[in-house]
């Protein structure tokens, strides 16, 4: 790890005295943009814990989110192999896109081959009923296409949608809605009703991921913490 002074001299700034940046969501891991950093705008992240980078067409230091609000707050910093690249891991305060998205990468390169790869096979879980959800990249897979979709959800706030209206009315109905999931799981174990239960439990998963996202805890966390606990049960240790 290196800071302070020493930090810019280990970087190889290139020959216009920048550097890529690319920034990814700390907690869903997406990709939100790439922008260039100088040596002056590195210090100011790096002292205020937003991300400031030099804008190229403007020629002037930008503080990302100056005017449309959406800052991003740093929670850490890396800098590649050859240290010619920087990663920022941020929590974003809204879209990271000037044109309101969430991420400056919706647009799909169409790859030869097409219709046979990955994404084909992604594509056809609406002919299979779903079930690619539970093949091809792992059973649980669809967990972090949520959790995706829900932080695009919570920066774009598309009119109508159901995650847009929980978000909007705040922390207390999201907490309020994980309760009473949880009470409907409840009643449908109770009445030994596999769809009911479906449903419930559906419900209850999705609003937790919810509630993760308003308190900005990566699922991966969850997920460790689950891995970890497995890792360490021993036949003796299992009461709680
Ligand atoms: P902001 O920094 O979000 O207040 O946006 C100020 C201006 O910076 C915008 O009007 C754009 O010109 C530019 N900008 C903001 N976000 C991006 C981005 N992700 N990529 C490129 N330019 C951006
Ligand atoms: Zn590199
Ligand atoms: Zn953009
Ligand atoms: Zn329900």
């Amino acid at each position: 790890k290196v800071d302070g002074m020493g930090l810019s001299a280990e970087l190889k700034w290139d020959a216009h005295g920048l550097m890529p940046a690319i920034v990814q969501d700390a907690a869903s891991k997406e990709v939100l943009m790439l922008a260039y950093m100088n040596e002056e705008s590195l210090k100011l992240s790096v002292e205020s814990g937003e991300t400031w980078f030099w804008s190229r067409s403007r020629k002037a230091l930008w503080h990302k989110g100056a005017t449309s609000g959406n800052t991003q707050h740093i929670l850490s910093m890396k800098y590649d192999c050859d240290a010619d690249t920087l990663l920022v891991l941020v929590e974003p305060q809204g879209p990271a896109c000037h044109t309101g998205k969430y991420t400056c990468f919706n647009e799909e390169v169409a790859l030869a081959g097409a219709g046979e790869g990955l994404d084909a096979q992604k594509t056809s879980g609406i002919a299979d009923g779903g079930m690619t959800a539970l093949s091809g990249q792992g059973r649980f897979e669809i967990l972090g296409e949520l959790e995706r979709l829900i932080a695009e959800r919570e920066a774009e706030r598309p009119e109508g949608a159901y995650t847009t209206y929980l978000f909007d009315k705040g922390v207390d109905k999201i907490l309020k809605k994980v309760g009473e999931e949880a009470a409907e799981v409840i009643i449908a174990a109770k009445n030994r009703d596999k769809d009911e239960l479906r449903y419930e439990a559906s419900d209850l998963i999705y609003h937790l991921l919810v509630l993760l996202r308003e308190q900005k805890l990566p699922l991966d966390d969850v997920l460790r913490e689950l891995g970890n606990r497995h890792n360490k049960v021993k036949p003796e240790s299992q009461e709680s």
